[in-house]
């Protein structure tokens, strides 16, 4: 038979012990509200369905101030015919961007582009059976010796920009490409199984496209560019102006000129991915900013552009990372 004295002392240990847990549970749930704890336990628990099928979403019922403040779900990042027109005040602000003497017409313009492209509204298709899983992938120097290509290459999207060569880099930096976001001086040939996304920075851009993809006949913009492009033509996207103009205002709060290609590309994946992975931002161990496949020379690349604000886009992005909406990956 047990000694009572001791069962009392046992109930009693384990009594403490619940207390203890509780308590400690609900006061790190009281701090953080959107603890990560309870929603994976009941997701894991399949007790619980959340925005989408992943563990964590882009968007959970209890988002926090700070990004739902910036986040509008209603923007699109690409165009579509329907969704084409542009207030007066988004027109202006991008055409400033790259001033045009004489711009064609916008409409008449995006009128041939969707006679030449695919005007599907695409990706809009969030829901709690989607786990769509991205890796954006900047063209930073970090990548060099990080081993990235295998976690990279296992996402469902794997979103590259401007040159971003991967022959040779494969095992830092991947081998696949599903979205490759460039604009006209930036351009360069793609394979057939990958999206082609332009980001348009005045009216000219889009002739340019709707030219390299037909006749040839645009080669210089305000530099020599490349007159035709080797990509396929039903998979070519386009950024659309007011979800660019979106990213200045709500996410960059007018910080800089415009956003960099990266910074782009990153609310991108954010809008239209459900978990995003971030590779091959910021500076290298050394504090260098150049690209991956180059030696570092002249150490600038992107951070000395003058256009972009560095500071404050990484900011922004570190945050995200703080608040659990993407996962940054700093390299070696
Ligand atoms: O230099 P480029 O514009 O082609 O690089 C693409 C993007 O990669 C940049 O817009 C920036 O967001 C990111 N990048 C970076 N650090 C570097 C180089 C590029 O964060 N050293």
């Amino acid at each position: 038979m047990k000694h009572p004295k001791r069962r009392k002392l046992k109930t009693l240990a384990l009594l403490l012990c619940v207390v203890t847990f509780t308590t400690f549970l609900f006061s790190y749930t009281l701090r953080q509200p959107s603890s990560y704890f309870f929603k994976y336990a009941f997701r894991l628990a399949g007790s619980f369905k959340g925005p989408c099928a992943c563990q964590q979403c882009m968007t959970e019922a209890d988002d926090d101030p700070w990004f739902t403040e910036r986040f509008n779900q209603s923007v699109h990042p690409l165009m579509t015919r329907e969704n084409s027109a542009l207030s007066d005040e988004t027109y202006k602000w991008w055409q400033w961007l790259q001033s045009e003497k004489r711009p064609a017409n916008f409409s008449e313009v995006v009128e041939e582009l969707f006679r030449i492209i695919p005007d599907d509204a695409l990706y809009a298709d969030a829901g709690p059976e989607r786990c769509r899983t991205c890796a954006v992938v900047g063209n930073s120097g970090n990548l060099k010796g990080s081993q990235y290509g295998g976690l990279i290459d296992s996402s469902h999207f794997i979103i590259r920009m401007n040159q971003a060569p991967t022959a040779g880099f494969e095992e830092d930096v991947g081998a696949r490409t599903t979205h490759h976001l460039m604009y006209p001086e930036s351009a360069r040939d793609l394979d057939n199984a990958t999206s082609l996304v332009l980001i348009p920075f005045k009216t000219l851009d889009l002739q340019w496209i709707i030219s390299a993809l037909t006749t040839g006949k645009i080669k210089h913009t305000y530099v020599p560019v490349m007159s035709r492009i080797e990509a396929n033509k039903n998979k070519v996207l386009i950024y659309n102006p007011t979800f660019f103009k979106y990213v200045y205002d709500s996410w960059l709060e007018g910080h800089g000129r415009y956003p960099s290609t990266g910074f782009l590309s990153l609310l991108f994946a954010i809008h239209i991915c459900d978990q995003v992975s971030v590779f091959g931002f910021g500076a290298d161990q050394n504090g260098n900013w150049h690209h991956y496949w180059e030696e570092n020379l002249l150490g600038g690349a992107f951070r000395y552009t003058g256009v972009h604000d560095g500071d404050f886009e990484s900011n922004v992005t570190h945050f995200l990372a703080d608040k659990h909406k993407i996962r940054m990956f700093n390299g070696r």
